[in-house]
């Protein structure tokens, strides 16, 4: 394969944020120009469903949209928040590909953790009734995502652990739900912190490339706004750790995430 006949996908991305209004059409356009051809949106909460169903529908066909709440959009008003997210997923005419983005999120506050584990489950339920997959962030978290996940209820549940960042341990016990895969992204650039880490045990079977722009952007690009555009760079890194040609990078993580969300 040469250049010209392989894309990426960006797996998690919200190109749809306020980060983009100023020059949203030229990031789009960049992305097509490094044969990044199809992305995926999960939504926030609330106030991200219009601008994220109007980058659907002026990019018909290259991005696909998750419908959910995340976790740090959990607080004391979130049953009305839930049930208006819950509405678009269930009635809107938006096709969704996943449910997303939704999780656990306790690095910064812990206060509303008994509230963010009802809107998991909740939104566990959603994908199973609708079967479609789900887009977890679980940060400082994952050992009670992953609890939550070996409730009976929620055995048929699939998708993707986006950003892991599990202990060893943590991340031998995700991978035994088989379902599941990993989103990799701009992390994997980053210079080690500790080791041996999950990177060590990754099998691009299992994973999928994400961006999670406008965070997380891999190098040379850190302290800057994350773009989709990057998506090439964190395929070259797991090419160079895995010895694995980027062209086949690109094969393997394209049929993870179009077996995923059917795009
Ligand atoms: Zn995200």
């Amino acid at each position: 394969m040469n250049e010209a006949e392989y894309y990426f996908i960006d797996s998690h991305t919200h190109l749809y944020a306020s980060q983009f209004d100023v020059d949203r059409v030229e990031v789009m356009q960049r992305c097509l120009d490094n044969n990044v051809r199809k992305l995926v949106m999960p939504n926030e909460d609330y106030l991200s469903i219009a601008p994220l169903k109007s980058m659907l529908s002026n990019y018909k066909g290259i991005c696909y949209g998750a419908m959910g709440l995340h976790p740090t959009s959990v607080n004391d008003g979130y049953k009305h928040e839930l049930e208006l997210i819950g509405e678009e997923l269930f009635n809107g005419d938006t096709g969704y590909v996943a449910v997303g983005e939704i999780g656990m999120d306790l690095y910064w506050d812990k206060t509303y953790m008994d509230f963010q584990k009802t809107v998991l489950r909740e939104q566990f339920s959603w994908a199973l009734q609708l079967e479609l997959p789900v887009i977890i962030h679980s940060r400082s978290s994952e050992s009670v995502v992953l609890d939550i996940l070996d409730e009976s209820e929620f055995q048929d549940v699939r998708g993707i652990f986006h950003c892991w960042s599990g202990t060893v341990d943590e991340t031998i016990r995700a991978m035994r739900h088989e379902n599941f895969y990993f989103g990799v992204g701009g992390t994997c650039t980053y210079k080690r912190s500790k080791s041996p880490s999950f990177f060590d045990f990754l099998d691009l079977d299992r994973v999928v490339l994400e961006t999670d722009s406008p965070y997380l952007p891999p190098v040379p690009h850190r302290g800057q706004r994350n773009e989709s555009s990057y998506i090439p760079l964190i395929a070259n890194k797991l090419s160079e750790n895995t010895g694995v040609p980027v062209a086949t990078v690109a094969d393997i993580t394209n049929k993870n995430a179009e077996k995923i969300f059917g795009i």
